[in-house]
């Protein structure tokens, strides 16, 4: 039976579930197209400034992304990316910009991905995911790789061209890979971080390195970070991780050796975890989860077959 078959395989995960938007990219580079949706009456738009946007919490209980009418929007000195449509062909656009406007109404509030990501909609989180991609890397990459000059922003966001040398340069994903190791015992086995709050364990990750493969990246990566070996590999799920431009490709993975030895530089402890262990690290807050967005705490999730105890609940 796979893994994902249980009870917490169900659930979706975080920036990964399907967002309803189709990013339509085939009406990029089609300016007439584009001023068309930009001033239709159902278009919503939203400002992102330094990976924040305003979010506001809804009086039925939801937390939504602040949007508005583009007639309504601050268009001034303002990079604007098409995000896509709905299926009821609302078309969504993020404008870059200095600073987030002042406060619209006196709940509206700025958030990051971390926090927005776990309190919006699938639909806002993937919307503010595309957004916040876009945005990092437009900032990161104003000048061409090829010959210097600076470049500018094309197709709605989604290009940079040279004006100098003519090159076109597309949004960078970087792969990384963050895994579940467990041993023939079904342990878990769980990392320290060396800069993280004490006693926050969370799975082991790292870049993918050129010429390499994932599954070769996996076994590395835990050798490197634990001194464990790494047979069986298996794909569990990826996330947009735009921190600032990565892909989380999530696995589990099986251990062939179980002494550790942690490299002491990226990670300052890693322990294995039965599952009971870990339900009790957790009840008795000597073990923190891993922070509620992240992939890793889905994982932990799948091998421990269920949602994870709160610190001091008891299971
Ligand atoms: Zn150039």
């Amino acid at each position: 039976m796979s893994i994902l078959s249980n009870e917490a395989g169900h659930r979706p995960i975080v920036l990964t579930a399907p967002s309803g938007i189709d990013r339509a990219a085939h009406h990029r580079l089609d300016e007439a197209w584009l001023a068309a949706a930009w001033s239709h009456p159902t278009t919503r738009v939203f400002v992102v400034s330094g990976g924040q946007v305003l979010i506001d919490d809804t009086p039925d209980g939801r937390t939504e992304l602040v949007m508005t009418p583009s007639f309504e929007a601050p268009v001034t000195e303002t990079h604007r990316y098409f995000l896509g449509r709905d299926e009821d062909g609302v078309s969504y656009f993020a404008l870059q910009k200095d600073a987030l406007p002042g406060r619209m109404d006196q709940s509206a509030r700025p958030a990051g991905l971390r926090e927005a990501g776990l309190l919006l909609s699938p639909r806002d989180a993937g919307l503010m995911a595309h957004a916040v991609a876009l945005e990092n890397w437009q900032r990161l990459h104003r000048f061409c790789s090829r010959c210097g000059e600076r470049t500018v922003i094309a197709a709605a966001g989604h290009i940079r061209r040279c004006p100098a040398c003519g090159a076109e340069h597309y949004p960078r994903t970087d792969p990384a890979v963050i895994m579940l190791v467990t041993d023939e015992e079904d342990r878990a086995l769980l990392g320290r971080q060396v800069h993280w709050p004490e006693g926050r364990f969370s799975t082991l990750a790292g870049f993918v390195e050129p010429g390499e493969s994932i599954e070769q990246s996996v076994a590395r990566e835990v050798f490197e970070e634990a001194g464990v070996t790494v047979g069986e590999v298996e794909y569990v799920a990826s996330q947009p991780w735009p921190f600032p431009s990565s892909l989380m490709l999530g696995f589990m993975a099986r251990a062939t050796s179980s002494e550790i030895n942690v490299d002491g530089d990226e990670i300052e402890e890693a322990r294995w975890f039965s599952r009971e262990e870990l339900r009790a690290a957790f009840e008795s807050g000597e073990v923190l989860p891993p922070y509620g967005i992240s992939i890793a705490a889905r994982l932990i999730e799948l091998w421990y077959g269920k949602p994870l105890p709160k610190p001091g609940n008891v299971a």
